[in-house]
């Protein structure tokens, strides 16, 4: 290997790896938007998630803290007294 062929091999990798660069940007832009679009989704599901735990919880509330035979308060959904 002389100093000719080896510049030239220097510069043939110094244009493959912009090129490889460029593909790994493209790679990483990728991969973010999948991210993106995942964390919307989780961000979604979290939301509906609340949105429906938030609208459960003050149905669920009045009968977990009653009983609906005895009208006793209760702490678990279980009434202890029936
Ligand atoms: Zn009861």
């Amino acid at each position: 290997m002389d100093g000719k062929s080896a510049s030239t091999e220097l510069y043939a990798w110094s244009l493959i790896r912009p090129c490889r660069m460029a593909l790994f940007d493209e790679f990483k832009k990728a991969y973010a938007e999948i991210l993106f679009g995942w964390q919307l989704l989780t961000k979604r599901s979290l939301i509906l998630k609340h949105t429906m735990y938030t609208k459960v919880q003050p149905q669920d509330l009045e009968f977990v803290s009653e009983c609906s035979s005895c009208n006793k308060p209760k702490p678990t959904p279980a009434c202890g007294s029936c």
